[in-house]
This record gives structure tokens, sequence and C-alpha cells, in this order.
């Protein structure tokens, strides 16, 4: 279902919880609420009001990939970069990787599966983006 963003930061700073297998629902929702955002390519769960922890980020060939749980395990080659944010006005300045390590949950047949995978370029830099939202850190 596609969902109203969230521009309040009273939500948008809040550190997210665990999220579940039950989370599924939130997935999906963050999945049509991306779709329907012309040029948006990673939406996070507190962007649509619910405070759990996973995100949705869009490759280059267009696939969704659904995150729950991220963390960030290491970072390589920080360099500085401007960053624009869907429940945000300006572009802030940010540092980020070009490649990172990141430990994650996918659901996999109704169950959370833990992954580690290396991220590099822009979907490594989407990822430090929802990363930051999950701990209620704004740009
Ligand atoms: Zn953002």
């Amino acid at each position: 279902m596609i969902k109203d963003l969230v521009q309040d930061e009273a939500v948008l700073s809040v550190p997210c919880e665990p999220a579940t297998a039950d989370d599924a629902p939130v997935a999906q929702d963050l999945i049509d609420t991306l779709s329907s955002i012309e040029d948006a390519t990673c939406l996070a769960a507190n962007q649509i009001g619910v405070t759990k922890n996973l995100f949705v980020y869009r490759d280059d060939n267009g696939q969704d990939h659904v995150m729950y749980n991220a963390k960030i395990l290491m970072g390589l080659n920080a360099a500085k970069t401007y960053e624009s944010c869907l429940t945000h006005d300006d572009p802030v300045m940010v540092t980020r990787f070009a490649k990172i390590k990141v430990a994650y949950d996918e659901l996999v047949d109704g169950q959370l599966k833990s992954r580690r995978r290396d991220f590099t370029g822009w979907v490594a830099q989407m990822i430090q983006h929802m990363v930051d939202h999950s701990k209620g850190k704004l740009v």
C-alpha cells in the first residue's frame, strides 16, 4: 500500500527497533511507496511512520531489495559528498564510504536469514543513508 512520507523530525529521529519476519507487510508498503515516487531509489520504514529497522533500495537494474536490520561492519575509502533526502529539504554534505561490508537479514520463505555482503558505489551510498535513517540519524 502506498503510504504518506513522514517529514516530522520527532518521528524520524527515533532509533528503530529490530525488524522481524512479521514486518513483511511493511516491506511491501516500502516497495509500493518507493515505486510511487518519481526518481526515488531508497526508502526507510520510519520515513513511512514505522519505527522498525528495515528499508528498501532500488539498484541500477530497477530491482528492489529489502534489507532487515542492516549493520555496516566495515567501510573503505571515505569521501565527502552532497546527498539529498526524500524527507529533508536541502542537500547536505556527508561522509560516505566507497565500499562497505554489510550484515543484514533477508526474508526467505517467511523467515529472516542472516547475510553478509560487500557493496560499492551508488548502492553502498544508499545503504549508508538508509542505515542512518534506521538509527534515527538525519543527514
Ligand atoms: Zn533520507
